[in-house]
């Protein structure tokens, strides 16, 4: 039979098909495998193309509930057992972190993504899908880089007046702070900020990407800024980012220590989650190489498996660097002392 006439009859299965599975979705099985409600903080084009090539591979529906980071968090914990989130997406461990400090993801095990991602990349309960690392942004011809070459070097008074950052209470800094709590303790931290607090230009406000506009103006020497910041003004077409570039050099902190600072994108299944199955299939689908360069690229990040490749030339241009290993689940937990340091030293 040509195909032209098999066309009809395939359409009519199809109705019939999908009527079937209609009548059967008041059976619990039949629900979870065809719709995925995903609450996401990230809203980038190459994320369509994510949640579409899921869709094809598995024939789930994926729903999209869109919204600012800290608003699906409060959002979740107020839906409470009833909330039909399957999976949250966001930035940042310290949120992850928060949500997961809420009560909110439920553990996972799962083989393939055991296997995929790096275990200082995840935990019982999330898991994370692309990295960014925390910069020290300087202007070039104004500060030497050999005088930035480790966070700690933030803190000497040979900066003084010479450094811009946004505000202390941001999850960036506070994860960021949670690193070094780890790695020098609390009181050398609280020392730290204390002298990098000491050496500000002016006032914290704004983001990261103001900080490197203030940097290349003049208004400072010296900022702390997410590598896709960086990236993204890199790749931008517009006359005055590329006179910014110019000014600015980037420098990988603790390189002759113990790596730079780095943050991730992530994700975790709820414990409400009506579509269990369907979410940690969502999740290993996002540790596949493909669904992770879509991800990690989306907003200039690094993807955190080691088969996924990414062609990015903004990052390439950055360079390679060495990053800290501290797993991200300790990352977060450290979050709530060092806003409390971040508040003792003055960092508003
Ligand atoms: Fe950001």
């Amino acid at each position: 039979m040509p195909s032209s006439r098999l066309a009809p009859l395939i359409a009519v299965l199809v109705v019939l098909a999908a009527g079937a599975a209609g009548a059967a979705s008041a059976s619990p099985a039949a629900a979870q495998e065809k719709v995925l409600n995903v609450y996401s903080a990230r809203h980038y084009q190459t994320d369509e193309k994510l949640y579409a090539d899921f869709t094809s591979q598995t024939g789930i529906r994926v729903n999209r509930i869109e919204g600012k980071e800290d608003e699906l968090l409060e959002r979740i914990k107020n839906e409470g057992a009833y909330s039909p989130a399957d999976v949250l997406v966001t930035v940042d461990a310290a949120r992850l972190g928060q949500a997961d400090a809420l009560g909110l993801f439920a553990p996972v095990r799962s083989k393939v993504l055991e296997q995929r991602i790096p275990a200082n990349l995840r935990t019982d309960t999330w898991f994370a899908f692309s990295t960014r690392a925390r910069v020290i942004v300087y202007r070039k011809g104004s500060v030497s880089p050999d005088d930035v070459r480790d966070y700690e070097d933030l803190a000497h008074p040979k900066l003084k007046g010479k450094v811009c950052v946004r505000s202390g209470s941001h999850p960036y800094n506070l994860s960021l702070g949670s690193a070094l709590i780890s790695h020098l303790g609390e009181a050398k931290t609280e020392e730290w900020a204390r002298g990098f607090v000491a050496n500000f230009a002016r006032a914290p406000k704004g983001g990261d990407t103001d900080q490197i506009r203030a940097v290349a103006a003049g208004e400072c020497q010296v900022a702390l800024a997410n590598t896709y910041y960086v990236a993204r003004l890199m790749r931008s077409e517009k006359a005055e980012d590329k006179e910014v570039v110019g000014r600015i050099g980037v420098v990988w902190p603790n390189q002759r220590n113990r790596g730079t600072h780095v943050n991730v994108s992530g994700a975790g299944v709820l414990k409400a989650a009506p579509h269990r199955e369907a979410a940690v299939k969502f999740l290993e689908y996002l540790a596949s190489d493909s669904a992770q360069a879509h991800f990690a690229d989306g907003n200039n990040e690094w993807p955190v498996v080691r088969t996924a490749t990414v062609r990015n030339p903004a990052l390439e241009s950055l360079g390679k660097f060495t990053a800290d290993g501290l797993n991200v689940g300790t990352l977060s937990r450290n979050t709530a002392l060092a806003q409390k340091i971040f508040d003792r030293a003055g960092w508003r």
